[in-house]
């Protein structure tokens, strides 16, 4: 049985970019939990064994964007 109280979200609905605070942020990064525009879109700690990956979008589209250039 999981509880979640009526009228507390976990997330506020306008979150902005860490680094650009008038970007509205599109993603946030899993590990850090850093909201992210679509500029900021990269993996925060690319070198580092990340246990987040496999789940954490930013990574994803990080590999997309990198399999598309490097054709
Ligand atoms: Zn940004």
């Amino acid at each position: 049985m999981s509880v979640n109280p009526p009228g507390e979200t976990p997330l506020p609905p306008a979150e902005h970019c860490v680094n650009h605070p008038a970007r509205p942020a599109r993603l946030r990064c899993t590990k850090y939990s850093k909201p992210l525009c679509d500029m900021c879109v990269a993996c925060q700690d690319p070198a580092l064994y990340c246990k987040f990956r496999t789940e954490c979008l930013v990574w994803e589209i990080e590999r997309q964007k990198k399999k598309d250039e490097g054709r």
